[in-house]
């Protein structure tokens, strides 16, 4: 019997428990650990709370969570309540799959100031993770500035430009729904510091921009390149930039309509944000070019403009975890190919950064099985979750089983408000105690 432990319940965790049971089917036991005492990582607070569909895929890691060769064993801190070196010596293999949470830092002067927040932080408030719950933003100014040209700079543009019954449906959390209701933000400025053409928005994303409510996207028709460019672009970067052209020619009777505006800057890199008595006021920006290797490169042109909230939507990553060898250029594990060392792997963003979709996970998670493969054979022979259990036993670990994620889960939908599939609990303390093991 071989015996893996995982460490991280998103996406790559399940895709990787998935792929050992492809491999060794009954041979194999699987252990997934997860700080949280909730399930899903990425997909319960990380995808946006209107893009459910995204996350019906937690559907399929239910299953594998299901079968009788796997074990969920949440509200374990890898690092705190267990060492690495400790899981090395009772399971086979020890697989990190532990993304990548923490916001890069944007280096800017004032980046410390009030109401400016990481993206990490900010989708986390409104996707209840219980570190950002109490983040409690501000958006009692008129201006939001979010800074970065990825999927998640277009989430977070998204979710401050609503109107709450734009929120039917979704799972954001009562206490972002409170705020977001009162909020007096009339404008989103989204910072890119390179061009359209370097976007890394997905066409779909892109279009929902504009069939928002009350709000519309502007861009200035001045930052295009030649359209006849737009055929070098691959398809998908070509859809989100014939995207970005149709918002350039929204016209002015729609705006009427459409009051508060999700304004596109792009060649805008931000050097300093600027406030008063701690909190952000204003950023200012330098207008960038693109140099011959495509990156941006400052003009010498400054300027500056209102913002009463930063949020930098510039990339994550991974958590060091003592003992582990890490990239620090990279933030992520140093690892080759998934191998950190035998008997000690990487997969998803932990592994790769943060990159791809929520499927490229898939084929990291069968990759890793093939190392693990290479490593240990057939072999195995370790004391695996029997071990575990006795050494959380010992240390009084108040461990939650998939069953009692069950449990949370239900309380979670029963109260739910009208149309929403679930209203989360957003403290540990409070699923634990609904889970039974207070
Ligand atoms: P991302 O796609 O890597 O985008 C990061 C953006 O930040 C880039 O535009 C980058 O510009 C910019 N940036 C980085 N450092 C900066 C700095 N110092 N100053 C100004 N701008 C800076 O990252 P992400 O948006 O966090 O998304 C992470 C991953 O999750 C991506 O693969 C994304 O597609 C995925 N995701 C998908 C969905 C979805 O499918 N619905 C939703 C959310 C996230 P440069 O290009 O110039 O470096």
């Amino acid at each position: 019997m071989l015996h893996i432990a995982i460490i991280g319940s998103g996406p790559a965790g399940y895709y990787t428990a998935e792929a050992v049971q492809k491999q060794w089917g009954e041979n194999a036991r699987v252990d997934i650990f997860d700080r949280l005492p909730v399930p899903y990582g990425l997909i319960r607070t990380g995808v946006a709370p209107d893009h459910q569909s995204i996350k019906g895929v937690s559907r399929r890691y239910e299953a594998v969570a299901l079968s009788d060769t796997v074990r969920f064993l949440g509200n374990v801190t890898v690092g705190v309540d267990v060492s690495i070196a400790e899981l090395e010596e009772l399971y086979d293999a020890v697989v990190l799959a532990t993304g990548a949470p923490n916001d890069k830092a944007l280096d800017s002067p004032g980046e410390e100031l009030g109401n400016v927040y990481g993206s990490a932080a900010f989708v986390g408030w409104y996707n209840g993770h219980p570190a950002f719950a109490a983040l409690d933003p501000d958006l009692s100014g008129g201006d939001a500035v979010v800074i970065g040209n990825g999927n998640v700079a277009l989430d977070v543009a998204r979710i401050l430009a609503k109107q709450p019954g734009e929120f039917v449906g979704s799972d954001i959390v009562g206490h972002a729904l409170d705020l977001l209701a009162g909020s007096s933000l009339t404008r989103v400025t989204i910072l890119g510091r390179r061009g359209p053409h370097q976007i890394a928005m997905t066409p779909k994303e892109l279009g929902e921009l504009a069939h928002l409510n009350r709000a519309a996207p502007r861009v200035d028709p001045k930052d295009f390149p030649p359209e006849a460019d737009d055929v070098l672009l691959e398809p998908g970067q070509r859809k989100s930039v014939t995207h970005l052209r149709s918002f350039a020619a929204i016209p002015e009777s729609f705006r009427a309509d459409h009051p508060f505006e999700v304004a596109f800057d792009f060649f805008a890199a931000p050097r300093r944000l600027n406030g008063e008595n701690g909190r952000v006021m204003s950023i200012e920006i330098e207008r960038t070019r693109l140099d011959d290797a495509g990156r941006a490169v400052g003009t010498g042109e400054f300027y500056t403009i209102p913002a009463s909230l930063v949020v930098a939507c510039i990339g994550y990553q991974t958590s060091p975890i003592p003992g582990v060898p890490f990239d620090e250029a990279a933030g992520r594990f140093a690892n080759d190919d998934g191998r950190i060392l035998p008997g000690l792997y990487c997969v998803g963003w932990a592994r790769r950064g943060p990159s791809g979709t929520i499927g490229t996970n898939r084929p990291d998670g069968f990759g890793v099985v093939e190392k693990i493969a290479e490593d240990v054979g057939q072999g195995g022979g370790k004391e695996g979750g029997e071990g575990f259990d006795a050494l959380a036993d010992t240390r009084g670990l108040k461990l939650v089983r998939f069953s009692d994620w069950q449990k949370i889960d239900e309380a979670e939908v029963k109260r739910a408000r009208e149309g929403a599939p679930r209203e989360k609990f957003v403290a540990v303390d409070e699923m634990i105690e609904v889970a039974g093991k207070a």
